[in-house]
């Protein structure tokens, strides 16, 4: 298996100082002999950049769990280890028991 990352250390270092002195992705892309869009996913990768828009994003998704909220019991969805839903989440009700939080 050839590695994930087609960029040598010296090549990210390239990038990193190209990315720092505000190169643009075109001079970026002409260095590396690629088009300014393999640059942004290349960036992306090596998450020395974050770009917006569908095209270049990781779908990151958040598992989540149905588990009864501690206090309300609603069985809303809600990302995985947090006990309380957003509501009673709230700063002013926030006393979660502590057996709940040495997971
Ligand atoms: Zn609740």
């Amino acid at each position: 298996m050839p590695p994930r990352s087609p960029l040598s250390r010296g090549d990210r270092d390239l990038l990193e100082f190209m990315l720092d002195n505000n190169y643009s992705y075109r001079s970026m892309a002409r260095r590396f002999n690629c088009c300014s869009d393999t640059i942004k996913r290349i960036l992306m990768r090596e998450e020395l950049a974050v770009f917006e828009g569908a095209k270049y994003s990781q779908q990151r998704q958040v598992e989540t769990w149905k588990r009864p909220c501690l206090k309300c019991k609603a069985e809303t969805p809600r990302p995985k280890w947090q006990y309380v839903c957003n509501d009673c989440k709230s700063p002013e009700n926030s006393g979660v028991p502590d057996e709940f939080m040495k997971y």
